[in-house]
């Protein structure tokens, strides 16, 4: 068996058998995420545990390619922290940039080496993005909730120091 055979092997069997598949709670953040040029659509929701990615749960309608890299990011991702899932996303996206000229590095990127192919096909690139950068822009926005909700009771601890002058006539 060739290396091209092989990866498509990987790719279908990612597309067959998708890993986390479903919409899951809790959860901080979904997005829903289209690539238009070939009919790829996604919903994905995050939920974080502090600084770790405890799930990506998600719907995914579309090609094989795009529905068998998500089924590869649940794998990556899921158990990281969000510093540790950014450098595999870049990872991934630099292989995918690559034209194909990129050896991918197989002790991170795992099944995801499986995609060296498809960095040859430029039509085929956004499938392969596609639940990544979801991904991407849903762990945005649940850092962002995350924060907002730690402001929120910071400041509640403020507003009570202030009422100490009261009630001294
Ligand atoms: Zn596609």
């Amino acid at each position: 068996m060739d290396v091209d055979s092989l990866y498509q092997e990987i790719i279908l069997d990612h597309y067959k058998h998708p890993h986390g598949a479903g919409l899951r709670e809790p959860f901080e953040a979904e997005v829903h995420h289209v690539n238009p040029t070939c009919g790829d659509e996604i919903t994905l929701r995050v939920h974080l545990d502090g600084e770790m990615v405890s799930d990506v749960s998600y719907a995914a309608e579309g090609c094989s390619i795009s529905r068998a890299s998500t089924s590869v990011l649940n794998d990556l991702i899921v158990g990281k922290s969000v510093s540790e899932g950014m450098a595999v996303l870049d990872e991934f996206n630099q292989l995918m940039h690559g034209k194909g000229k990129i050896d991918p590095n197989e002790d991170v990127l795992e099944d995801g080496i499986a995609f060296a192919g498809v960095a040859q096909f430029p039509g085929r690139i956004k499938c392969a993005l596609l639940g990544w950068m979801a991904w991407k822009d849903a762990v945005s926005q649940a850092l962002v909730t995350t924060a907002s909700s730690d402001t929120a009771s910071s400041d509640t601890a403020l507003s009570d120091t202030s009422s100490s002058n009261e009630g001294t006539s």
